[in-house]
């Protein structure tokens, strides 16, 4: 990553980042640009520089900021209608640790209304387009940032994940991908989705830069009670992979995952043992439950979460309305995308009186049941290691009508999301088709730069 100093100007960073964005509108990365402030903090920083000041370890570094962070610079749209016009009152931790270090923001990128999907299809503002073929999708719901990082027109972008929203765009576009132990980054001032699986993290072009901008993001804060202590603290080259010991999951390495990409998590697991790691298969049945525990779970805290979307404290609210009914009623129609409402209802009949124990505490029990099988694996094995979704990315349209065939993209990714662990996607290969396919590395709680490192040590085998 280039970072501004005596011989490279933040103004130069800044304004390159800024005319490739405009060279790839086609692709629809952004949801608005920040150009003029941008171009001003590239000088206040190249100023400090010339006056031998000290600047942050991202000085004059271009980013790219997924529209459900809050930031004072700009609206924070969510891709959704309800906060088309919503200027932030705040900006979140995550997004203020990168400023304080000299990063700078030059626009918000494109994403599934409230983070809910995985195509980027979903948005309010249009779908934005894959990186390698202008025809298929992003991925989702990261799909702009994704995009941004793999056009280069920025060496790193911030995503939320709450069920795979990094690390599909990620696989998809071929970028790096981090979705952190759950609290291990603050949720403070990002739009929420369900409160109980969503990380915050970052999306970037190699492993040392996600691992550079993770450590500045992550840490306990006192605005997220769920924060955890700062473990995000060693060089990545310490963590030492040569003697860890990978479990290759039998369970996804046939029905419902693509042949060519079953082919790519196997190569990828030979590269891992030319690398020195041991490798072996193991089965966990309770996984092929995930998708079902997911879809109950976390649309429920879908639901409880945009119940505040009333048309008095945020964002939109309808004109002609008479009566507090259709205050509500006509608001939350016109503000909310067809997957948020699908949510909505599904999360109100699982909490509802008569269903409560039927779903919800039933998939709460499941789920208990998913993290004692991943506790159990840990015993042996330091990560796990599976695709991230079931094929390389799918052609735009074609699975919108059809919401389950959208949820199966996530029955990989939303497994480590209910269990709290950390999860990565490292680019793998390229499919036939010449469309990215990335491997997922799943490991106990606050291993996050192991995952990096064994990763790191696998891309440097052919
Ligand atoms: N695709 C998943 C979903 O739609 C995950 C979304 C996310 O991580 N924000 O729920």
């Amino acid at each position: 990553m280039k970072i501004a100093d005596k011989n490279t100007k933040a103004i130069d960073l800044v304004r390159e980042a800024l005319e490739k964005a405009k060279s790839y509108e086609q692709y629809h990365c952004f949801i608005s640009m920040n150009e003029a402030r941008a171009l001003e903090k590239a000088r206040e920083i190249d100023e400090k520089i010339a006056r031998g000041e000290k600047v942050g370890r991202l000085a004059g570094v271009p980013y790219a900021l997924k529209d459900n962070y809050l930031s004072r610079e700009g609206v924070t749209t969510a891709a959704a209608r309800m906060l088309d016009n919503f200027p932030s009152p705040i900006t979140s931790t995550a997004v203020a640790k990168l400023e304080a270090e000299g990063a700078i923001m030059i626009g918000r990128t494109n994403l599934d209304a409230y983070a809910h999907g995985s195509s980027t299809e979903n948005s309010y503002f249009g779908p934005t387009h894959n990186a390698f073929d202008m025809e298929r999708v992003a991925g989702g719901s990261s799909g702009g940032s994704a995009v941004a990082v793999a056009l280069d027109i920025v060496p790193f972008a911030l995503g939320s994940d709450t069920g795979g929203s990094i690390r599909q765009p990620a696989s998809y576009n071929g970028v790096w991908g981090v979705k952190p132990t759950y609290g291990a980054v603050s949720r403070y001032g990002v739009v929420a989705m369900a409160s109980s699986t969503d990380t915050m993290g970052v999306l970037a072009q190699t492993a040392d830069d996600a691992d550079l901008v993770m450590s500045i993001i992550a840490g306990k804060d006192p605005k997220d009670s769920t924060t955890i202590d700062d473990f995000w603290y060693r060089e990545l080259d310490d963590a030492k992979p040569k003697k860890k010991k990978i479990g290759l999951i039998k369970d996804f390495l046939g029905g419902g995952v693509d042949a060519e990409v079953v082919k790519a998590i196997r190569d990828y697991a030979e590269r891992a043992k030319k690398a020195g790691f041991e490798v072996e298969e193991i089965e966990i049945p309770i996984m092929k439950y995930g998708l079902a525990i997911y879809y109950i779970v976390q649309p429920a805290e879908v639901a409880s979460n945009l119940s505040r979307y009333d048309g008095v404290r945020y964002g939109h609210r309808a004109a002609d309305v008479t009566d507090l009914d259709s205050v509500y009623s006509k608001t939350r129609d016109e503000g909310f995308m067809p997957e948020n409402k699908r949510r909505i209802m599904i999360g109100n009949f699982v909490l509802s009186s008569g269903f409560f124990d039927a779903y919800y505490l039933k998939a709460q029990k499941a789920r208990t049941l998913l993290i004692n099988a991943y506790n159990e694996a840990f015993e042996k094995y330091d990560a796990l290691l599976c695709a991230v979704a079931p094929a390389p990315a799918f052609k735009l349209g074609e699975k919108t009508n059809d919401p389950l065939q959208m949820y199966m993209e996530d029955m990989m990714s939303v497994l480590p999301s209910l269990a709290g662990l950390p999860a990565i996607s490292a680019p793998a290969t390229m499919s036939k088709s010449g469309l990215p396919i990335g491997a997922q590395l799943v490991g106990p709680r606050k291993s996050d730069q192991v995952l990096l490192n064994i990763a790191k040590t696998v891309e440097g085998v052919k």
